[in-house]
């Protein structure tokens, strides 16, 4: 597995999976891509919380095709 991947395990997949699935309110799952930091967020235009950086990767939990 690549190390640019987020996740360790499958385990960890799903956990995030149905954390976007809970979130599903208006919520944004954000990924720091300086930092790897993950979390969630209500707007496109956050920036990363631990690093302050602006290259951080949004997605919105209907991105996500049903499975
Ligand atoms: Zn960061």
């Amino acid at each position: 597995m690549s190390e640019n991947f987020p996740f360790q395990n499958s385990d960890q997949l799903q956990q995030w999976h149905q954390g976007i699935l809970d979130a599903n309110r208006n919520n944004i799952f954000c990924h720091c891509r300086t930092c790897g930091y993950e979390w969630m967020d209500s707007t496109f235009d956050a920036t990363c919380i631990k690093c302050s950086s602006q290259d951080v990767e949004h997605i919105s939990s209907w991105q996500f095709p049903d499975d």
